[in-house]
């Protein structure tokens, strides 16, 4: 499995899995173990998911499947901007290990930013990594500005990862936020990177993609994948679709193929807004 390098110089698989949507149908289930089971099988051992994703579902969910296998996965979950505070953010993580089966997650998330002071949340950030209940914390949704205050605090520019809405047509951070990130050596956690499967059906990409003899999941995958600094978590229900995005790994595109992407999904020509789902 390729790897990305966290500040800590801890080596994280580069593509991992999402659970948005995950957990929160019965009838569902079965292939919802069957398939975050088979990405662990295949070295897509970080598994995101959050306290917010179904209420909790979504971390029970990856506490069933992970049960037995707990040291072989790389474990994130976010805590709800209201939650992020003194006395909050503990008592929220205490629910979120108890709903996963674990006793301390690899990386614990600020799903966006809220109304509760940065220099709160990175002394609660702290408090519980000094306790074991986290090995690491990091950031999501957080633009430039947002950085850049949040590093003014103390410890505040200790954030393991920025998790943001990246793929071939969300590509606004490679203006600024991309650079600013990979100059600190903080790597992007890319999610919705099938911008929620509603880039596949796009004829141009479907027609590259079978151009490569390779699905247009996979070319949106591998693009991500390029970059040293990018861990990719989509999101499949379906053990044959987690198999698919695997592909990705095996799939090198050369100058030729991503100068085409560049003409079909052009990157940014200034500064835009993070944008997010
Ligand atoms: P994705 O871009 O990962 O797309 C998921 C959708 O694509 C699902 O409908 C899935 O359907 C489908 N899909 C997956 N693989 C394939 C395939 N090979 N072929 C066809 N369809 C496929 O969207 P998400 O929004 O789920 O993003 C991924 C993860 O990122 C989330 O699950 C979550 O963990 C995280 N996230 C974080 C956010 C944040 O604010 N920090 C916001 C949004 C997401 P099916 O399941 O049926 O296969």
């Amino acid at each position: 499995m390729k790897t990305v390098a966290l500040p800590d110089g801890t080596q994280v698989p580069a593509l991992g899995m999402g659970t948005w949507m995950m957990g929160e149908a019965r009838g569902r289930r079965a292939a919802e173990l069957a398939a975050l089971q088979r990405g662990i099988d295949l070295g897509m051992t970080l598994i995101d998911t959050a306290e917010m994703y179904g209420d909790g579902a979504a971390e029970e969910l990856v506490g069933e499947a992970i049960r037995g296998r707990r040291e072989q996965v790389f474990l994130v979950s976010k805590v709800y901007p209201f939650n992020a505070g003194r006395r909050s953010m503990p008592a929220a993580c205490e629910r979120s290990l108890k709903r996963l089966g674990v006793d301390c997650l690899d990386l614990y998330l600020l799903h966006w930013r809220g109304d509760i002071p940065f220099d709160e949340t990175v002394a609660a950030f702290e408090r519980l990594q000094a306790e074991g209940k986290i090995r690491r914390w990091g950031i999501s949704n957080l633009d430039v500005q947002d950085m850049q205050e949040l590093s003014t605090v103390p410890g505040g520019g200790r954030f393991a990862v920025n998790q943001v809405l990246y793929n071939l047509t969300r590509r606004g951070i490679e203006w600024d936020l991309q650079p600013w990130c990979a100059a600190r050596h903080v790597p992007l956690m890319a999610y919705s990177p099938l911008e929620q499967a509603r880039l596949l059906p796009q004829p141009k990409l479907a027609e590259l993609a079978r151009h490569l003899q390779a699905t247009p999941a996979q070319v949106a995958l591998a693009w991500l994948l390029r970059r040293p600094d990018v861990i990719a978590i989509p999101k499949s229900s379906d053990p044959r679709r987690v198999e698919e995005n695997a592909g990705a790994l095996e799939l090198t595109l050369d100058t030729d193929t991503l100068a085409k992407l560049d003409r079909l999904f052009p990157p940014p020509r200034g500064a835009r807004a993070l944008e997010m789902l």
